[in-house]
């Protein structure tokens, strides 16, 4: 673009579509921009909340047209790059499900929270593969995979889509089916969370027949990480598919909306989803019980609609970074983690969340048709996320880098969720790949064919 300040003042079409499209002196520009991620947002030239798939292409040909700077944003939970300038595309009102009882199906639009699709596949004694966090666009978090509560059972999100809609570079709306676009189909089941190929517009998922499951927390005293992460590391070589896990370890701080005997502690907590009776579910935790007196104990029977219960997350927006990794079959070692464990508990430059989730088990497997999803051989997902208020802290940057030359020995990959901040992996890039090279490379000339004039970024 030879006039790049021009091209901005080329106003936007706002009689072409059905949403609202704001300008930056607009009283609702600042809410549509904000998102979950409160330590930095998008600050385009103009916002188009979109209400349909229609709104979607003429914001995409609007970009094109002019070369201006293109982001979408859903709920804000996985902000990578921010827009200086340009046209954002805000999905929240395209926030429908449709489930159809007989298919197991639903349909869900591109702004839908993980939490409506969960009320609303309830209602036919159905679930979908919903993470940690109710809030999460269901959208994004699927096609970079989606590591779910019942992940080691079903395998990823990404293995459920059935068909998707999506807004191309040249202005056209695709049905991305294994019949219809297969090479498409394959590359935005994994490898398609980032926005590189296009905007999804709706995404066709799978649900599984799940009403109630077995889950919460066992939460024991900081003083007892190494114990709990050995006692876990043991324990996980032992349970089922059925039974996917997490330990998690954070420094509670001391504010009166947490329960008492958390305020201010440090807290080692492993987290249960087990697809099967109470009964089984209490024989199976048995041995981490052993490890010591818990500060506190949810698990139980719940509805799938109550899942959110299991990790209980904060769901107010804060500032934060992190990124992950995957490790191999095996956890590094004991000395390694009691290092990590050191690196990221209460002396930590900010108040970080380490996490450890159990991989594996349907994980492992591709689906039928297969997807980009990479690294099938993880045992593993190590993720750090520190609370930092503009979500780019050098000293938290730092310590996580140095956790991951750790780890490093056992790393083969990482996921593409679970990245976050605007100092850390998730905008500088670099850091081990999301994808096998024989898949990247596939991706790659891909994304040539698709988003030749790259409105959308890399894949
Ligand atoms: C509290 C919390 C809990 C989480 N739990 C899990 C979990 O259990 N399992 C898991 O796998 N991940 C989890 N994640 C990671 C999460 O799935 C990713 O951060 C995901 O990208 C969030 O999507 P979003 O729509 O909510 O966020 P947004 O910030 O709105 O979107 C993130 C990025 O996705 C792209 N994008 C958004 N909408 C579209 C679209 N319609 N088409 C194409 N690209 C699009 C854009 O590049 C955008 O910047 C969690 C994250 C947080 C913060």
């Amino acid at each position: 673009m030879a006039d790049r300040a021009a091209a901005r003042r080329v106003p936007f079409p706002a009689d072409e579509v059905r949403g609202r499209v704001l300008l930056p002196d607009d009283g609702a520009w600042s809410g549509e921009c904000s998102g979950f991620q409160a330590g930095y947002r998008h600050r385009p030239d103009v916002v188009v909340t979109a209400a349909d798939a229609d709104d979607v292409r003429t914001a995409v040909r609007h970009a094109a047209a002019h070369e201006l700077p293109f982001a979408v944003q859903a709920t804000g939970h996985g902000l990578g790059r921010a827009l200086d300038g340009g046209v954002l595309v805000s999905t929240r009102r395209m926030a429908h499900v449709q489930v159809d009882a007989a298919a197991r199906t639903a349909r869900v639009g591109a702004g839908a929270r993980w939490g409506d699709v969960v009320e609303e596949a309830a209602r036919s004694g159905l679930a979908p593969l919903s993470g940690s966090g109710p809030g999460v666009g269901a959208v994004s978090y699927t096609l970079n995979g989606g590591v779910g509560l019942l992940a080691r059972e079903f395998g990823y999100a990404a293995d459920h889509v059935r068909s998707l809609d999506v807004v191309t570079s040249d202005g056209r709306l695709r049905h991305v089916a294994p019949d219809s676009e297969p090479d498409l189909f394959w590359a935005l089941r994994g490898g398609g969370g980032r926005g590189g190929f296009g905007v999804v517009t709706e995404l066709e998922i799978g649900l599984v027949p799940v009403e109630r499951f077995y889950g919460g927390q066992l939460i024991f005293d900081g003083a007892l990480a190494g114990d709990v992460v050995e006692a876990w590391r043991a324990w996980t070589a032992t349970v089922p598919e059925e039974l996917t896990s997490s330990v998690t370890m954070l420094d509670y701080p001391d504010v009166p909306a947490l329960p008492e005997g958390l305020r201010g502690r440090y807290a080692a907590q492993v987290q249960i989803a087990y697809n099967g009776g109470r009964a089984e579910g209490e024989r199976l935790v048995e041995p981490l019980r052993a490890v010591g007196p818990r500060l506190g104990e949810t698990l139980r029977t719940m509805p799938y609609t109550e899942s959110a219960g299991v990790y209980n997350e904060p769901d107010m927006p804060h500032g934060y970074q992190g990124a992950n990794v995957l490790l191999g079959g095996e956890l590094p070692d004991q000395g390694v983690l009691g290092s990590v464990l050191e690196l990221t508990g209460p002396r930590a430059p900010a108040m970080t969340v380490l996490s450890l989730r159990h991989m594996g088990g349907a994980l492992g497997r591709e689906p039928e048709v297969p997807g980009a999803v990479g690294h099938r051989e993880a045992g593993y997902l190590m993720v750090l996320l520190s609370v930092t208020e503009d979500a780019a802290s050098p000293e938290a940057d730092a310590m996580h880098e140095r956790v991951f030359e750790l780890v490093e020995p056992w790393t083969v990959g990482a996921s593409s969720n679970f990245l976050y901040g605007r100092a850390s992996r998730a905008v500088a890039g670099g850091g081990p790949d999301a994808h096998g090279s024989e898949q990247r490379r596939r991706l790659r000339g891909l994304k040539a064919l698709v988003d030749p004039v790259n409105l959308f970024g890399s894949v």
